[in-house]
């Protein structure tokens, strides 16, 4: 039962908006596909592919997935039958909405105040993270979770019929309890993630996997949780739950791009200006992508004119890269801009820049940090909005409860 990674991965989602009510679940970011086809969306309960919603759906997971993977949901939409065209393809898959922009804006919020306020820290559990190389097969290996793409997929099957078996898995099936537009829902049996945090609640209560805080050696450690720094990479802290594993430059990362992208959404972002503009040579793609891209540069504080050929000039570069060379900080930006995919929207480069500086910024993957800045990187992942996931979507925090020790060690 506690194999079941996705199940206890789903966030509920319901939003009702004007009329038109959001729900369902969609996937924690740990658990994500390598293609769209888990993304199951319903329109009155009846299955449909948009793609504007799919990309609504990309919008909301941007900075928690790794490049290349997509989103798992399970979401219905209800609306009046006024406000929606279903004839607009013979399938009936695609679907003509009438304010199709009002949608999307109720996708993309509903899901970004949901993580905003979920706590997105990635669960680690020792068998699922030697188990993690085949995350995509997961869902064929616990049973819950099979049964509920059984059921997504017969939906497919058969969004014809109006009358389909009663699914294992039926929190938003509406036809399955009978609502029709403006109706009050039945409550819906409990889903497997509730049952499966019913059950961890209950093993929690158990009176005798109490620890005395007396009896324990190293104290609870409520108030000041203590943290010892590993093999140069990884910050260890102990917390009221169990234990947390960080990433360092992860998560630093994570602070400086979301302090970073904060300064430049305003405008605000510190340059320093050479008294000398520096003339950098670069090749000749790379010169081409530099000028093509001068004035997103100019917006992470990179300011550069031609120079004649390959050679271009720069003029003022970010101060928190200050500690570098400017040829240098031009060089590793244009690197971000050529490895950025075909047609890449403004933002996208925009971001891909962001993430590039952040990572410079950060402290590295193997340096020696001291007691006082491990203390500052702590102090400060609580002003990151989301310090869980570095700005590619990597986790920066890896979570082992108590609970999940225990028993690893048999102890339950
Ligand atoms: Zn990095």
């Amino acid at each position: 039962l506690f194999g079941d990674q996705l199940a206890e991965n789903l966030i509920e989602i319901d939003n009702p908006c004007e009329g038109i009510r959001l729900h369902g679940y969609v996937a924690n970011p740990t658990h994500s596909r390598s293609n769209n086809r888990q993304q199951y969306l319903f329109l009155n309960g009846r299955h449909i592919r948009d793609r504007a919603l799919q990309h609504a759906l990309g919008e909301a997971y941007r900075g928690l997935l790794l490049t290349g993977r997509y989103p798992i949901c399970f979401l219905n939409l209800e609306m009046p039958h006024a406000q929606v065209d279903v004839n607009v393809h013979p399938s009936k898959q695609e679907v003509r909405f009438q304010d199709g922009g009002a949608i999307y804006s109720q996708l993309l919020g509903t899901l970004r105040s949901k993580f905003l306020s979920t706590d997105l820290v990635a669960r680690g559990d020792v068998q699922s993270l030697t188990a993690r190389g085949n995350e995509d097969e997961i869902a064929q290996s616990t049973p819950q979770t099979s049964e509920l793409f059984q059921w997504a997929k017969q939906e497919l099957g058969n969004t014809s019929s109006t009358e389909s078996s009663t699914p294992p898995f039926m929190a938003f099936d509406t036809r399955a309890v009978g609502v029709r537009e403006g109706q009050q829902y039945a409550s819906s049996p409990p889903t497997i993630a509730e049952e499966a945090t019913d059950l961890a609640s209950e093993a929690k209560g158990t009176d005798f996997l109490r620890v005395d805080p007396t009896s324990s050696p190293v104290g609870t450690a409520h108030f000041s949780p203590s943290a010892l720094q590993i093999h140069n990479r990884y910050i260890v802290v102990e917390n009221d739950e169990g234990l947390e594993i960080i990433d360092q430059h992860a998560l630093h990362e994570r602070i400086l791009y979301e302090q970073l992208r904060d300064k430049v959404l305003a405008g605000e972002l510190e340059r320093q200006r050479l008294l000398v503009p520096e003339p950098v040579d670069l090749a000749d793609s790379e010169a081409a992508a530099v000028l093509e891209n001068r004035e997103i540069l100019a917006r992470v504080g990179l300011e550069v004119e031609p120079f004649g050929g390959r050679a271009v000039l720069v003029s003022a570069y970010p101060a928190m890269l200050a500690h570098r060379s400017p040829a240098e900080v031009l060089r590793s930006l244009v690197e971000q801009l050529l490895t950025e995919g075909k047609n890449p929207g403004p933002r996208d480069v925009l971001d891909e820049l962001m993430h590039g500086m952040a990572c410079k910024a950060a402290v590295k993957y193997g340096d020696r940090l001291t007691l006082e800045e491990v203390a500052s990187l702590l102090a400060q992942r609580h002003l990151a909005q989301d310090h869980h996931h570095c700005p590619h979507g990597r986790p920066t925090t890896l979570v082992f409860t108590r609970d999940q020790l225990d028993r690893q060690f048999k102890r339950i």
